[in-house]
């Protein structure tokens, strides 16, 4: 199974897995992160693999840095074009893939009204509020889903990572932070009422996921894609 599918009004959105692709090692098998130690011949092999079980011809994305920037892409990317510093992407074309990599971050999807948006969502980009800055560009809240991510069971943070959600509810269990719970709790502010979380844990769950944190670093990446139809 490439992918776990999910259908929100207008668009779809798919979560890659690491099963069935053709990367060896720490790297099996699916991995789409070329910037890992995987054969970069191997990581080009898994992306035509997934998007042609997708059905998807076109995709975005950007090198990520654990910040709040946001592209618009308002025509498909040049292949082979470098890449800008995006944590999120946005648009309002059909049929363009936005892909976010991701080993423990979330995904997470937005899609409402003629838009879609996916977003790297770390503890970084949910605290510099990522998310909300996306939202703004919706003309109404959209439908959101939540992609699989390190869970509040494997996921011990210290007190400057603690301190950065303190205002939000239940979101923290002593050392143990809720990624998740955040991103909820910021699209439920934001009027966001369709969320659908694929409640699943990187770090548990190894026959499915890369966990940056699980594998100590030497890991591959799974992908977020949200796309209009
Ligand atoms: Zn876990």
């Amino acid at each position: 199974m490439r992918s776990i599918d999910v259908d929100l009004p207008g668009g779809r959105v798919a979560f890659s897995t690491r099963q069935d692709g053709v990367s060896e090692g720490p790297f099996e098998s699916l991995n789409l992160g070329i910037l890992t130690d995987d054969v970069r011949d191997r990581v080009v092999r898994n992306r035509m693999l997934l998007m042609d079980d997708l059905g998807l011809s076109r995709v975005a994305m950007g090198r990520q840095v654990h910040k709040t920037a946001i592209r618009e892409w308002d025509t498909a990317p040049e292949p082979g074009a470098m890449l800008g510093e995006a944590d999120g992407h946005g648009t309002t074309m059909r049929g363009l893939g936005l892909l976010v990599l991701v080993a423990d971050c979330l995904p997470v999807a937005l899609i409402g009204s003629g838009r879609a948006a996916m977003l790297h969502c770390g503890w970084r980009g949910l605290a510099g509020g990522i998310i909300d800055k996306a939202l703004d560009s919706f003309d109404e809240p959209p439908a959101a889903a939540i992609g699989p991510g390190i869970g509040q069971c494997c996921y011990e943070v210290g007190d400057e990572v603690l301190a950065q959600f303190s205002s939000y509810d239940d979101v923290a269990s002593g050392r143990m932070l809720d990624l998740r719970a955040v991103a909820r709790q910021q699209l439920a502010a934001a009027g966001v009422d369709a969320i659908e979380d694929v409640d699943l844990c990187t770090s548990c769950r190894a026959d499915l996921f890369f966990s940056h944190r699980r594998d100590n670093g030497v890991t591959g990446r799974q992908g977020g894609i949200a796309w209009l139809t």
